[in-house]
């Protein structure tokens, strides 16, 4: 998967997670606290999985959720998809 396309996933997955939050705090049923759970684990799955250098595969961390990010601060290699 490419870096900007993870970006993508994690970001929805992040507004995924604060919308059940606030579900779970208005109907206060725990199917509810699962499905955020659930979102929260695949967000972190994603993140943690994905948001990484393509050059050296180093996980870039929350530096990585920053679209502006232009080199990889481990290698230095240009985080900067060619088709784009
Ligand atoms: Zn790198």
């Amino acid at each position: 998967m490419k870096l900007g396309t993870a970006r993508i996933v994690v970001w929805c997955l992040m507004a995924l997670v604060v919308f059940l939050g606030i579900i779970a705090l208005v109907v206060q049923k725990p199917i509810t606290y699962i499905l955020m759970i659930l979102a929260l684990a695949a967000e972190l799955i994603m993140f943690f999985g994905f948001i990484r250098c393509p050059h050296c595969g180093r996980h870039l961390d929350r530096a990585g959720m920053n679209a502006e990010i232009e080199f990889c601060p481990f290698c230095g290699e240009s985080l900067k998809e060619e088709n784009e």
